[in-house]
């Protein structure tokens, strides 16, 4: 059986969420062998240094705070590491903070406090997109084909703009929050902090589909 192994980057934020999560998908892929399903086990493992960026199949990039995320991942040398990957063809999906990360122009609240941008995909991100008064929420959303995905969001981003090849998934209040562009997938929200690991599966699909292209 082969086994797909996917990094939760481990600088800062909620890593332990995910972790639990992916073990979850892959409780189920396990439980789907031999039924017609997936015949893959998930392997959940911690990014820390440039040589785990090495070893893994796919990675996500954790909700925290981006400011600190940014700084622990460009003095550790991984920001390079996940760029150079990414370039390659390597899933990657920013939840929360991570998203802001996977932006290619930030507004003028990244700006000002001058953090560094992994610039993977065609957007333009803002930052505490929704306001004091809305810190910390939950919604039902539809994420491209899922439907009704109970989405929680805490001090989240907004992507203002999009372009090039890069497709909304998802709006909430008229702002986006989750888009997608080839490889890479990216949601305002907190997928792992749910108990819905459908966001979670889809994003192991693009393993999959990104090996049927080679
Ligand atoms: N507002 C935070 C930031 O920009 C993200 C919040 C979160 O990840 N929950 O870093």
């Amino acid at each position: 059986m082969k086994t797909m192994r996917i990094g939760v980057l481990a600088l800062q934020g909620d890593v332990e969420e995910h972790l639990a999560m992916l073990k979850k998908c892959g409780a189920t892929a396990a439980r789907n062998v031999g039924r017609g399903g997936s015949t893959e086990e998930v392997e959940a493992v911690r990014v820390k240094h440039v040589k785990d960026v090495e070893a893994v199949d796919a990675l996500i990039i954790p909700g925290g705070e981006s400011t600190t995320i940014a700084k622990l991942m460009w003095a550790s040398g991984i920001a390079e590491e996940v760029k150079k990957r990414a370039g390659e063809g390597m899933p990657v999906w920013g939840t929360c903070a991570g998203l802001v990360l996977l932006a290619k122009k930030g507004d003028e609240q990244v700006k000002k406090t001058g953090q560094k941008l992994l610039e993977l995909m065609d957007f333009e991100v803002g930052r505490n997109a929704f306001g004091r008064q809305k810190e910390s929420f939950e919604a039902e959303l539809d994420v491209g084909g899922i439907k009704k995905f109970p989405a929680v969001f805490i001090r989240a981003p907004a992507i203002a703009k999009v372009w090039g090849d890069c497709k909304v998934l998802a709006r909430f209040d008229g702002k986006i929050v989750a888009a997608e562009q080839g490889n890479f997938l990216a949601t305002a929200f907190h997928p792992e902090l749910s108990e819905d690991a459908r966001v979670h599966e889809y994003f192991l699909g693009k393993i999959g589909r990104q090996e049927k292209k080679r």
